[in-house]
């Protein structure tokens, strides 16, 4: 457990957690990201005592995120994490690409100190709002050196950041952490947890991550589905893409249709990984090897993270 003098640095992006609608009754028509880091804070008075400094890094419903701000919130995590007097930092953020945040900072970050992600899925001016409590367990994982790596705790479970998957749409209890299960409990400032992770170091290509995000490699992501037409990667590769995700049926099976235009894809130098549109499960490889498509799977990857994994693995084929 860090010292109880050592700071927690939260860093605000926006989202439902910082979201008001005009009545308390009103879950669902709101606005998000309306208030800033500092008033979520100043809302949960447990956090009043506490030496923390608030950052507000993006202010953006996370359905917009993109590149940039990943960019400028790795780097405003590496910088706190530098700071001896830092035990580890908060990230309040919207739930819709809360796993995507998770793991794309997982991969380039693997922090030696906790980040703990949360969000919320009433807006703060909600009867009964889910921040301040969610906020208030992340600040307490934050503290404790225990919890190093990047995880999100929302309504007092804890995820790890590779499982993380939002499983709902508006329900309060809307994630879930796959076949994995959640990494621990947290209730009334007491955490259980129920595994270790693998140390694993940051992904090769992490210090290697263009400064400009325009730079970073374009992969896209294409579901197979009935009636699947070709023309939804050639478009993509006449667009410039310089990768592809196939979300697969099943156990990351890929129409026909699209199965010729991935081979068109590769040929043109294009590399294609199979992901599975299913929640849970990922991709499993036959026995006998590769499919006959010879499209490689991404294991128990969602697409959304396999595309963060071939944007990376990209970045390491473009190094001179
Ligand atoms: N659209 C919101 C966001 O992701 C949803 C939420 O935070 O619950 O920012």
């Amino acid at each position: 457990m860090a010292s109880s003098d050592s700071k927690v640095v939260v860093l605000g992006t926006g989202g439902t957690i910082a979201g008001s609608a005009a009545t308390a009754a009103d879950s669902i028509g709101y606005r998000a990201a309306s208030l800033g880091v500092e008033a979520l804070v100043a809302a949960v008075p447990a956090l009043a005592e506490q030496p923390l400094e608030c950052l507000q890094v993006a202010q953006l419903d996370s359905k917009d995120m993109d590149f940039a701000v990943w960019q400028a919130l790795a780097a405003a995590v590496a910088q706190q994490l530098q700071r001896p007097a830092v035990a580890g930092v908060v990230i309040t953020h919207g739930t819709d690409t809360l796993e995507e945040t998770a793991y794309f900072l997982h991969r380039v970050l693997a922090p030696p100190k906790p980040v703990v992600l949360t969000a919320a899925m009433r807006p703060a001016t909600a009867l009964l709002a889910d921040g301040p409590q969610n906020l208030l367990d992340a600040v307490t994982l934050a503290r404790a050196a225990a919890w190093r790596g990047v995880q999100a705790v929302l309504g007092g479970r804890v995820y790890a950041a590779a499982d993380l998957r939002k499983r709902h749409g508006w329900h309060l209890e809307a994630f879930g952490a796959g076949d994995a299960g959640v990494l621990g409990l947290i209730q009334d400032g007491r955490v259980q947890r129920f595994r270790e992770l693998r140390a694993a170091g940051p992904h090769p290509a992490a210090a290697a991550l263009p400064a400009d995000a325009a730079q970073w490699p374009i992969v896209d992501i294409v579901v197979s589905h009935a009636g699947a037409r070709a023309e939804s990667i050639d478009a993509l590769l006449a667009a410039g893409v310089q990768g592809l995700v196939i979300a697969g049926t099943g156990n990351g099976s890929v129409h026909r249709a699209l199965l010729q235009a991935a081979q068109r894809a590769l040929a043109a130098g294009v590399p294609v990984l199979r992901a599975s549109r299913c929640l849970d499960g990922g991709v499993v490889e036959g026995a006998g090897g590769a499919l006959p498509d010879a499209l490689p799977g991404c294991g128990a990857l969602t697409p959304w993270q396999a595309r963060i994994e071939l944007m990376l693995d990209l970045l390491v084929r473009r190094a001179p």
